[in-house]
C-alpha cells in the first residue's frame, strides 16, 4: 500500500478527476439533504409536497453513489471505492492505495522545489 516516491502521478490527473466530480456531487447531495427537505417544508407546509421531494433526493443519492462507486482507479483499474460488494467512500483506492489528491499533491510539491530552486 505505501506509494513509491518516484511515481509520477501527472497521468493519473484526467482520472483522478474523474474521480473527484463524481465524489463532489455524492457529498453535495448528502449535505443538501436537511437543507432542502426544511426548505420544501417550509415552502409547501405540506408533507406529502416534501415526500416527493425526498422521493427526487433519494433517487439523485442512488445516482451519485453509483456513480461514484463505479469510478475506477486510474493507477489499477480496479473500483476506487469498491473492495468486495460494499462501496466504502474513503480517499485512497482500496486495492492500490493511491490517493484521491495525489496528483495535485505531487503538482503543489514540485512547484514548491522549483521555488526553493530558484531562489
Ligand atoms: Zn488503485
Amino acid at each position: 500500500m505505501e506509494e513509491k516516491k518516484s511515481e509520477d502521478f501527472s497521468k493519473f490527473t484526467i482520472g483522478l478527476t474523474k474521480l473527484r466530480r463524481r465524489r463532489c456531487f455524492f457529498w453535495s447531495m448528502i449535505l443538501i439533504y436537511i437543507p432542502t427537505i426544511w426548505l420544501s417544508l417550509r415552502i409547501t407546509h405540506s408533507d406529502r409536497q416534501t415526500g416527493k421531494v425526498f422521493a427526487v433526493w433519494f433517487l439523485l443519492i442512488i445516482i451519485a453513489s453509483l456513480l461514484a462507486a463505479a469510478g475506477k482507479c486510474p493507477r489499477c483499474g480496479n473500483y476506487f471505492h469498491v473492495n468486495g460488494f460494499i462501496p466504502i467512500y474513503l480517499r485512497k483506492c482500496l486495492h492500490c492505495g493511491l490517493h484521491i489528491t495525489a496528483d495535485k499533491k505531487q503538482r503543489k510539491k514540485q512547484r514548491k522545489e522549483k521555488h526553493l530552486n530558484l531562489e
